[in-house]
């Protein structure tokens, strides 16, 4: 059961909370974001994004980079 009064995100995909934010470029966001109402918005764990990266594109890889 989640506690609310954990740190982090709550994954609009899997349920899961997460503490590690991934940026996503938009042009990606639109197409894996769980909000099918909002395109700009919603939220997902970095599995949960990955893997719909993954279902989109096939093969590719990317650059994780720390944002400040
Ligand atoms: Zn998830």
């Amino acid at each position: 059961m989640d506690d609310p009064r954990e740190e982090g995100s709550l994954c609009q995909a899997c349920g899961k909370r997460y503490k590690v934010d991934v940026w996503i470029p938009k042009r990606f966001w639109r197409k894996i974001t769980p909000r099918r109402d909002n395109l700009e918005a919603g939220l997902l764990c970095g599995p949960c994004a990955l893997e719909r990266i993954e279902q989109l594109f096939g093969f590719a890889a990317f650059r994780l980079v720390e944002r400040r």
